[in-house]
């Protein structure tokens, strides 16, 4: 396991105290673990998780060749440009029930979606375009081609291909792609297990008396929220007051229990702030040489300050205190290091939230030399272009902000001002979060 100086090491220009958005992501692709446990599960147990081996498909799907339509199935070749064709019916197949006699020249079968075509047969017209007098239909020209209507064996999957690569998220499509290979057990990476706590002496747990000065501890609802819609067991330990003692308990009590740690509070300069210390104290006992931790402040916003590190082997995310913060640095930093932990592939369409390009229905300031992430609603315009907006309020703290948003608009480093009408990027999380 590399250690945090020698992960820094690798970034061009390291700088603590500016650090740019898109080091965050390299920093922490190094420092986080790749998981090494696996179970089997039952394919309908095994929603949400990530595949743990390439799976080869054991046989075609389809098995055989078969129609795509209920019709008359014949030989193609049998066509001509201009002239009518006419066809006795020699029998009928259906899903299931293959037909077993002989068809021969100047006959066909009368053939259900699914069913079996009979070898020398490849073409299949539905029955609503035919003719049919008696025990004979007729095929006008033009309307079907060799070859139409008919499913090849193994169009969708071919035996011995790999039908899904290690690290794919089993999303509802690739656990009925499991399931049409027979295969009734999936070999996953073990769920992740992550425990998490907010700071400060003025956070109130639901149900506790209101006080003069102090508000109601937000952050832990939307952490256990945004790590339960990415599928990880979830380990609440509560809100911890700003004292040296009970913070160095809950560290070592979430490091003990957990694969990995979030926080949110106590990274700023504010004087209360013991995380810093306490995360320090704890690197630093540490024998193996493998914990560290790291104060960043980062060139975005929201979300400057920023703590990651390890407590022995387990990371740590110290994030900010305002609630918009803990969401936006959550979804732009953790959630691809968490998902990188539970071993999916980084380009995974589960993993990565689309990514959008809109016009921007308002000018917006933005400075150069740092990252904005503004809460933003896409819509579509009467021409139907995609068009966006922020929402109002884009203080951090304001997470009404993000109830209304469907994304995050984001401004790059060195963009300035955007006038109305300039395209600008969108991070979506609906459907995400
Ligand atoms: P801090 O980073 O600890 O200085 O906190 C920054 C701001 O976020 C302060 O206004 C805190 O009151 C607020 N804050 C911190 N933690 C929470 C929380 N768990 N829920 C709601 N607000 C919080
Ligand atoms: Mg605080």
């Amino acid at each position: 396991m590399k250690s945090l100086a020698e992960i820094a090491d690798t970034l061009l220009g390291y700088d603590p105290d500016a650090l740019a958005a898109q080091s965050v992501n390299t920093f922490l692709a190094g420092m986080v673990p790749l998981p090494t446990q696996t179970e089997a599960l039952a394919l309908m147990q095994a929603l949400g998780r990530v595949l743990a081996q390439d799976i080869i498909s054991p046989i075609d799907v389809p098995p055989h060749d078969n129609s795509a339509m209920d019709g008359y199935a014949f030989d193609g070749s049998a066509l001509s440009a201009n002239k009518p064709l006419q066809l006795q019916i020699a029998g009928s197949a259906l899903a299931g029930k293959p037909f077993s006699g002989q068809i021969g020249a100047g006959q066909c079968l009368h053939i259900m979606t699914g069913a079996i075509l009979p070898p020398g047969l490849d073409t299949v017209v539905p029955q609503e375009l035919v003719k049919v007098h008696k025990n004979c239909i007729e095929i006008a020209p033009g309307i079907v081609q060799p070859g139409d209507n008919r499913r090849l064996r193994g169009e969708d999957v071919h035996c011995g291909s790999v039908a899904l690569t290690k690290g794919s998220v089993l999303g509802p499509a690739a656990l009925g792609l499991l399931a049409s290979l027979g295969l009734p057990k999936a070999t996953v990476f073990r769920k992740l297990r992550v425990a998490y706590f907010s700071t400060g002496d003025e956070i109130l747990s639901l149900g506790d008396s209101p006080r003069e000065g102090a508000v109601f501890d937000s952050n832990r609802y939307t952490v256990s929220g945004m790590l339960q819609c990415m599928g990880i067991e979830c380990i609440d330990l509560g809100v911890v007051r700003d004292d040296p003692d009970l913070l160095e308990s809950a560290f070592l009590q979430a490091a003990a229990q957990a694969d990995a740690i979030v926080t949110s509070g106590g990274v700023s300069v504010g004087e209360a702030d013991h995380t810093k210390a306490m995360m320090r104290q704890l690197a630093h006992s540490d024998t193996a040489g493998e914990g560290g931790v790291a104060f960043w402040r980062i060139a975005m916003r929201p979300g400057r300050p920023m703590a990651v590190g390890r407590i022995g082997r387990v990371p740590l995310f110290g994030l900010p205190g305002n609630p918009v913060a803990v969401m936006v640095t959550f979804l732009a930093f953790v959630r691809p290091a968490l998902w990188q932990m539970m071993g999916a592939s980084p380009n995974d369409p589960q993993v990565q939230c689309p990514m959008l390009q809109a016009r921007s229905s308002e000018a917006i300031r933005k400075k150069p030399g740092r990252t904005e992430y503004q809460r933003a609603i896409v819509s579509r315009t009467a021409d139907g272009a995609l068009q966006v907006r922020i929402t109002g309020q884009q203080g951090s703290g304001v997470l009404s902000s993000m109830v209304q948003a469907n994304g995050l608009m984001v401004l790059p480093h060195g963009q300035g001002n955007i006038a109305i009408g300039d395209t600008v990027e969108v991070m979506m999380f609906a459907g995400v979060l």
